[in-house]
């Protein structure tokens, strides 16, 4: 099917704005201000609206379509299951929701074979860190300052970006500090080897500071996602994991972003070889057919939990139409290799057209990325390295990034923006030819943040 040519209905789409506008609360969003695109269908790597425009989707929603728009084995399945059975309390053992716990455990790194459902990712964390809490009886956790993990209670305090500070009232127990970032390095390093080894004094010192007996986890996205993707430097996550066995302190990993093929393996701590204790997922699991997240859990922290309840649970913790699309999301991943389309195409395609693109571009400062996870740091200047907008802008502040993220859109390119970064997060299931599109399209739209340096 050619996703555009039979959509045009331009007063069909104007209704479902006007609805939209009189009675849907936005997120993250000041409501009089925005002007939300009425969408009508998908398809692949691509979605289209109601005039006729069809858009590559480079953002994957919110970089969780990793098989791509209305994959059909798991409308199916989604189907199917709806057919024979929509809905079941988390008490009772069903099959669908066996089956996703099984392949999840599967593919999770190491003896992390325990998995609890979640709605989503925000839920996923929330119950990680009681699960910490629990299990070690103390309090503090320690998450990074670049960092995103939900807008729940918990959540939103571990979140380092500036989304946390209007909700930064109760945020016992949380103390953030410095992850790697070489390119804007908090610790001065001129190489990765320094910015590792600082970046994992500075996390000691943190602990002394605080005091070990307190610390009950250390949260990290493994590769962390809306904060900037930045790989975190060879040695680093296995330094923190002898840090957090030295102390006693349970490390959480959060996936519910770099996990399920997004970087080209089926967990990006498997890029590492980093075992966690608990590892938070979401996203991809089902590419967000149908809400799921969920925490998988090492043998250790779910032998605490044996003979004791673990207090916590969600009417619709393994839903069975969510567990159904997990079931058939995660064959399909198998069977077509999607998580191997995701390395490939990231390795021979992405990569190195970013690179090229980069040296063309005054804006583009650096550029970096594994799989179908890449970011671009724009800048006002090369030399100086000055993001092209201030940290948190908004308003006429920040003017380039609205003005990059509309020609990517006249371009059919449907972008991820976050400050001073546009994110290449395509899905998993991206062809070449529609990468090339896609960086076409990108690569032309790069002069109007060219126009700003
Ligand atoms: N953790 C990470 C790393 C995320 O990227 C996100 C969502 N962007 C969350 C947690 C929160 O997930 P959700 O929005 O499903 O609650």
């Amino acid at each position: 099917t050619t996703p555009s040519a039979s959509a045009a209905d331009p007063a069909a789409g104007a209704a479902v704005k006007a609805a939209d506008r009189a009675h849907v609360f936005h997120s993250w969003s000041a409501q009089g201000l925005i002007d939300p695109l009425p969408i009508a269908g998908a398809e692949g790597s691509y979605f289209w609206d109601y005039d006729g425009n069809r858009y590559l989707d480079f953002s994957s929603q919110l970089v969780n379509t990793n098989i791509g728009h209305q994959h059909p084995k798991v409308v199916a399945a989604i189907q199917e299951q709806a057919a024979k059975l929509c809905t079941l309390a988390p008490g009772f053992a069903v099959d669908v929701r066996s089956e996703a716990a099984r392949l999840i455990a599967e593919r999770t790194p190491g003896d992390l074979d325990k998995i609890f459902f979640t709605n989503g990712g925000a839920e996923a964390v929330e119950n990680a860190v009681r699960m910490a809490r629990l299990h070690t009886g103390r309090s503090k956790v320690l998450s990074t300052y670049r960092s995103y993990h939900g807008a729940t209670a918990a959540a939103i305090n571990l979140t380092g970006d500036p989304r946390r500070w209007p909700s930064d009232t109760a945020s016992a127990g949380v103390v953030h500090f410095w992850g790697p970032f070489l390119y804007r390095s908090p610790f001065h390093a001129e190489n990765e080897a320094q910015e590792c080894e600082r970046a994992l004094a500075h996390l000691e010192q943190t602990i002394a500071f605080e005091g070990p007996q307190s610390i009950a986890a250390i949260i990290l996205e493994t590769v962390p996602g809306t904060a900037g993707i930045m790989v975190p430097p060879p040695g680093y996550l296995a330094g923190v994991r002898e840090i957090c066995d030295r102390h006693g302190i349970v490390f959480i990993l959060d996936e519910v972003m770099a996990g399920f093929g997004r970087t080209g393996q089926w967990f990006a701590a498997d890029h590492f070889g980093v075992t966690p204790d608990l590892l938070t997922f979401a996203k991809g699991v089902n590419s967000g057919y149908v809400p799921l997240g969920g925490v998988a859990i090492s043998a250790e922290i779910a032998a605490t939990f044996d003979q004791r309840p673990y207090p916590g649970g969600l009417t619709y913790s393994g839903h069975p139409l969510a567990c159904a699309s997990a079931v058939a999301t995660i064959n399909a991943m198998a069977e077509e290799r999607i998580v191997e389309n995701a390395a490939e195409i990231g390795e021979k395609v992405i990569g190195p057209a970013l690179r090229e693109i980069a040296e063309r571009h005054p804006s583009v400062g650096e550029v970096r990325g594994l799989g179908v996870f890449w970011a671009l740091d724009l800048v006002k200047n090369k030399e100086t390295r000055e993001p092209l907008v201030p940290y948190n802008a908004s308003g006429a502040a920040n003017a380039p990034m609205g003005a990059f993220a509309a020609a990517c859109k006249r371009g059919g390119l449907w972008p991820f923006v976050n400050m001073n970064r546009t994110h290449v997060v395509p899905a998993c299931t991206i062809t070449e030819a529609e990468a090339k599109e896609g960086l076409a399209a990108l690569d032309e739209a790069l002069t109007a943040a060219d126009a700003h340096t």
